[in-house]
């Protein structure tokens, strides 16, 4: 359909949870009218339910890569909705001593934040960003009956024609990871646009240039010499989340490699097995989890002999450059 195609790689081994790449999104993106709710990009933390709350739950994609099957269309309470505070009140006029939301929030972006899985000292957690996939199957633009949802043939970017859309929100349904709003206020669904008017400038988008943890990796899938194809196709440690879904997702992750100390047994001997277990890992990004994981802790093993390792040296990311190609 595209005859590039655009791709991330995240590695969920140096995201810190900041939410600067949010920020910078919602700086950028969503900060007018209608769009206070959305989030196009978010950073969940995992196990956790994520936003829009329970999304894994919604529905959507292809069943068997090839059926498209209709999900849900969240209700606003899933997003948290707007939090609107009394900042003007307390700054500008003096009322008040403490910048509080006007009503008692219920949900949000990142909720549980933190919270993770398990009881102290054997708690767990990590930080997993997520954005639109520009899937190469994307489950919105097949649903879309108005052909309002198209891929860019320069990049491989899905975006939203609002010219064309009408506001049906079969989008909406059909996104199995909920990544597709709906704008109130026009009335039509709106979703990342992969920062293409800064793509057609030559720069990175903007939660990937802004990523403090630089854990944050772009380019051309097709691209043999960037990051992006040598560590989903040559290193094959970057895998994409739940491709059971059947959109051919590119956004790629490397998984956590659960290095932190194993579980405690109850006499506080560390016990013989993963903190974070295997199968939880693996539910989102598949039987390959064990092979990338292997992948990275052999070369991980071969820096600590002070041996080369280009999968390591990736993964630093030491330059701009070297992250994403500008
Ligand atoms: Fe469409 Fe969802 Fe894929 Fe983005 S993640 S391209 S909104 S199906
Ligand atoms: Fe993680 Fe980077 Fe986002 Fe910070 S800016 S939360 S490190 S992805």
């Amino acid at each position: 359909m595209s005859q590039r195609q655009l791709a991330y790689v995240f590695d969920l081994n140096k995201c810190i949870g900041c939410h600067t790449c949010t920020m910078a999104c919602k700086q950028l993106w969503t900060n007018r009218k209608g769009r206070e709710y959305m989030y196009w990009n978010n950073v969940e933390t995992r196990p956790g339910m994520g936003y829009p709350k329970n999304w894994e739950q919604k529905g959507g994609g292809f069943k068997d890569g090839v059926v498209r099957t209709d999900g849900k269309i969240p209700p606003m309470a899933d997003y948290g909705g707007v939090w609107e505070y009394n900042t003007a009140e307390v700054l500008m006029k003096g009322k008040g001593d403490q910048v509080v939301p006007h009503e008692k929030p219920t949900y949000g972006p990142n909720w549980d934040e933190d919270e993770g899985q398990g009881q102290f000292p054997n708690n767990h957690y990590f930080y997993m960003p997520r954005i639109c996939n520009h899937c190469s199957n994307p489950a919105c633009l097949a649903a879309c009956p108005r052909k309002a949802i198209y891929k860019r043939e320069e990049d491989g970017l899905v975006v939203v024609d609002q010219e064309r859309c009408r506001g049906y929100r079969y989008c909406v349904k059909a996104c199995p990871y909920g990544k597709v709003y709906f704008n109130l206020q026009t009335g039509k669904s709106e979703k990342c646009i992969g920062c293409y008017p800064r793509v057609e400038k030559g720069e990175a988008p903007a939660c990937v240039k802004q990523c403090t943890g630089r854990i944050r990796f772009w380019g051309y899938r097709d691209d043999k010499d960037g990051p992006v194809y040598k560590l989903v196709d040559q290193w094959k440690v970057a895998l994409p989340l739940h491709a059971e879904y059947g959109t051919e997702p590119n956004v790629f992750y490397v998984p956590p490699m659960n290095v932190t100390p194993p579980p405690f047994e109850e006499d506080g001997r560390l016990k013989d097995e993963p903190r974070i277990p295997l199968a939880d890992i693996e539910a989102l990004f598949g039987p390959r989890t064990k092979e990338a994981l292997a992948t990275l802790g052999r070369e991980m093993q071969k820096r600590r002999e002070a041996k080369p390792s280009e999968l390591t040296d990736i993964l630093i990311g030491y330059t701009n450059k070297d992250r994403y190609g500008i």
